[in-house]
């Protein structure tokens, strides 16, 4: 039954891909909403009831993706957007955001949430242990809204400075190559044998986890559903005969 109710947009992070890291907090939202919109293969991971509906789009378009869920939330609908992980981590919560600041004004009347996820690079750390036990940064290599010498002097300066780095888009068909460019730089700062991770579709069926070097890395291993990890000074590989390696990041580190 459809009841008349004021409008509300919540923004799910839906977690890495298994269904059991969704949280609860997550689930009732999503049962609540009237209306989720998202990218096509995110809202195939949201069963809806036939009085719900989806609204499906393209990945690129997320500014108009979020403006529509604004006129639908203005308009007293319950809408959920969803993003894969975590919705504030390089998906469509800014979106949303950027929309309400430079849109109608009634929108920033709107009850607004944001449902958080376990974010992939979460979820590949768990795989194989803690190498985001010190400090960390991510990084998005996708270049469709910064500029490729952006991410190049960012890469450098974390590097040096001793951070892991989870590098998000690592390359699409679109962009084959920046995975191979961010690699050299790497080569450039850190050691030849600094752990590198690459987890493909992290927690799914058809996950796939390798653990090898900086200077093994290769880069035709990765997709764009592949989070790549790049390990610190800090981070230790612990090999283990009959099982998968355990790697973590000490958590004391000297002057
Ligand atoms: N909001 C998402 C990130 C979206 S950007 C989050 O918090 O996880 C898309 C990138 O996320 C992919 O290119 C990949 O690098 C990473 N990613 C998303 N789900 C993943 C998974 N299950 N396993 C490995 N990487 C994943």
């Amino acid at each position: 039954m459809t009841r008349a109710v004021s409008g509300r947009l919540s923004i799910v992070g839906l977690g890495p891909g298994a269904a059991a890291m969704r949280t609860p907090q997550a689930d009732a939202v999503l049962a609540e909403a009237t209306d989720f919109i998202g990218y096509g293969p995110y809202l195939d991971r949201v069963a809806a009831r036939p009085d719900q509906v989806k609204h499906a789009s393209d990945n690129r378009e997320e500014l108009d993706r979020a403006r529509h869920a604004l006129r639908l939330a203005a308009a007293g609908r319950r809408v959920a957007v969803v993003s894969s992980g975590d919705a504030g981590v390089f998906a469509m919560a800014s979106a949303v955001f950027e929309a309400i600041e430079h849109g109608e004004p009634a929108w920033r009347k709107l009850e607004v949430e944001v449902v958080p996820g376990i974010s992939a690079m979460m979820a590949v750390a768990a795989r194989v242990g803690a190498p985001l036990g010190a400090d960390f940064c991510a990084i998005s290599l996708s270049d469709n809204l910064k500029p490729w010498a952006v991410v190049l002097r960012r890469l450098r300066a974390v590097a040096e400075a001793g951070f892991v780095i989870a590098l998000y888009n690592p390359l699409s068909t679109a962009r084959p190559w920046q995975l191979g460019a961010a690699f050299e730089l790497l080569r450039e700062v850190l050691a030849a044998e600094t752990p590198v991770i690459f987890a493909t579709a992290a927690s799914r069926s058809e996950e796939r986890i390798d653990v090898t070097t900086l200077d093994a890395a290769d880069p035709a291993r990765a997709d764009m559903r592949t989070l790549v990890m790049i390990g610190s000074a800090a981070t230790r590989v612990i090999e283990r005969e009959g099982a998968a390696p355990l790697v973590y990041s000490l958590r004391r580190v000297s002057a």
